[in-house]
C-alpha cells in the first residue's frame, strides 16, 4: 500500500502455515534459500537468489553476529514470491498496507515483485527479521522497537535518514520517548504519521545503539537476551551506563540535540 511505504508486516508466532494450501509453487533451490514463486519470470527469481545469498552475510556481519548455524539442505530459508499484492493479501491473508511479511519459527519470508523497494527495503528487512531472532531466539519477549529497528537497520537508506525525521519530530512536539515507543501498540487504525513516525525511530535508536557504542557491545546484548535475561537487565548488565531505559532515553536525546 503506498498510504504506508515502508510498513512491512513481521509474524514471529505462527504456528502452522497460513499460506500453502494450493500447491501452485515452482522451486528454485539456492544455497541458503528455497525460492517458490508461480509466474514471475527466471531472471528476476535469479536476482532474488543473489541479492538474498549477498544479504544472508551482510546482515549477519553487521549485526556482528558469528553464523554458528549455516542454512542448508532443510535449514533453507524459503521465500515465497506472489504474483501481486493482490495474490499475496489474498493468499496469505496478510493485511492490506503490508509489503512483505516474515516468520523466524518457520524461517519463511512472503512478498510480491512489486513490493515497496524490494530489493533495497523489503528483502534485507524481512531476512533482517529472521536473522535476529534465530540469534535471540523466536520467543524472546523485545520491545517491538528494537524488532523494527533491526530490520530496518538493513534498509541502507533508512540508517541515516531517520535523523532528521526524528529532530524535527522533537522540535514540533511530537517525539515518543522510549517507554512510550516501548508500549506503543499499532494496529490498523493507527493513523499513518504515528505509525512512520514509529518506525523512523526504531530505526534511529538502534542506529545509536549500535554506532555509538558498537558492535560488540550489541552482539553482548542480543547474548543476553538470547540466555533469557529479558530486555530490561540485558541493557544494564551491557550497557552499564544506563540504569534503565529512561537513561537510555536521555543519551539519545542528547546524541539528536548535538
Ligand atoms: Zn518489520
Amino acid at each position: 500500500m503506498k498510504k504506508i511505504p515502508y510498513l512491512i508486516f513481521f509474524i514471529f508466532l505462527f504456528g502452522n502455515s497460513l499460506v500453502f494450501a494450493e500447491n501452485k509453487w515452482s522451486e528454485h533451490k539456492a544455497q541458503h534459500f528455497i525460492i517458490y514463486y508461480t509466474n514471475a519470470p527466471m531472471d528476476f527469481v535469479k536476482s532474488v537468489e543473489e541479492m538474498a545469498e549477498q544479504y544472508y552475510v551482510e546482515i549477519t556481519d553487521n549485526l556482528g553476529f558469528t553464523r554458528y548455524r549455516n542454512w542448508s539442505f532443510d535449514d533453507r530459508a524459503k521465500i515465497y514470491i506472489y504474483d501481486g499484492q493482490d495474490d499475496y493479501v489474498a493468499s496469505a491473508k496478510l493485511m492490506k498496507w503490508s509489503h512483505g511479511a516474515a516468520s523466524a519459527v518457520k524461517k519463511e519470508i512472503w512478498t510480491f515483485p512489486t513490493a515497496h523497494g524490494f530489493f533495497d527495503s523489503t528483502l534485507p528487512h524481512e531476512l533482517g527479521h529472521i536473522i535476529f531472532r534465530e540469534f535471540i531466539c523466536p520467543y524472546a519477549q523485545v520491545p517491538l522497537w528494537l524488532e523494527e529497528g533491526v530490520a530496518m537497520f538493513q534498509e541502507k537508506a533508512k540508517r541515516w535518514g531517520t535523523n532528521k525525521i526524528v529532530r524535527e519530530a522533537i522540535s514540533r512536539g511530537t517525539f515518543i520517548p522510549l517507554n512510550e515507543l516501548t508500549w506503543m501498540a499499532l494496529n490498523s487504525q493507527t493513523p499513518k504519521n504515528e505509525v512512520d513516525l514509529f518506525y523512523a525511530e526504531s530505526a534511529n535508536i538502534v542506529y545509536f545503539l549500535i554506532t555509538e557504542f558498537g558492535e560488540q557491545r550489541f552482539v553482548n546484548f542480543c547474548r543476553k537476551l538470547k540466555q533469557g535475561a529479558g530486555f530490561d537487565n540485558s541493557l544494564t548488565f551491557v550497557y552499564t551506563r544506563f540504569r534503565n531505559i529512561d537513561d537510555l532515553n536521555k543519551a539519545w536525546r542528547k546524541y539528536l540535540d548535538e
